[in-house]
């Protein structure tokens, strides 16, 4: 069984694109997270530049390697489905806590809605915003 590594090194090879220690430090500090800020990621790689961590992932976005996550204005990298489990997230507006949620369910009801419109779909992303349960707690 390959690893996820081992996947990420074949995606750079078949792109043409040489496997850095810098690729390899993002890759890693991605690998296995809950979605990261950008902030939290150059703090994750302390021995790899902020530019070079930018150009890594503007290259791993490329390569559909990494995903960004909208809340508002704002975003979070996390690897794509290539890497970790399928999943959604439940995405706190107060606090920015992200919360993975794994429904089987909804894939279900997904599937079923494509079919009905005989639509072939080859991805989806699902976000609810709103308030964790600490934050509704206080307001
Ligand atoms: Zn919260
Ligand atoms: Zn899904």
């Amino acid at each position: 069984m390959s690893s996820a590594r081992d996947d990420f090194i074949d995606i750079l090879k078949n792109n043409q694109q040489s496997v850095t220690k810098a690729r390899l430090s993002v890759f890693e500090a991605l690998l296995g997270q809950e979605p990261l800020d950008m902030h939290t990621l150059v703090a994750r790689v302390p021995k790899t530049d902020r530019a070079s961590v930018y150009r890594a992932v503007e290259l791993f976005e490329r390569l559909d390697i990494v995903q960004r996550l909208h809340t508002g204005w704002k975003y979070k990298l996390e690897l794509t489905d290539k890497f970790t489990a399928h999943h959604h997230h439940l995405t706190c507006i107060n606090c920015g806590r992200t919360i993975p949620m794994n429904e089987a369910e909804l894939e279900r009801v997904i599937e079923d809605l494509a079919k009905a419109h005989h639509f072939r779909p080859t991805a989806h992303q699902i976000e609810l915003q709103g308030y964790c349960h600490r934050c509704s707690a206080v307001s």
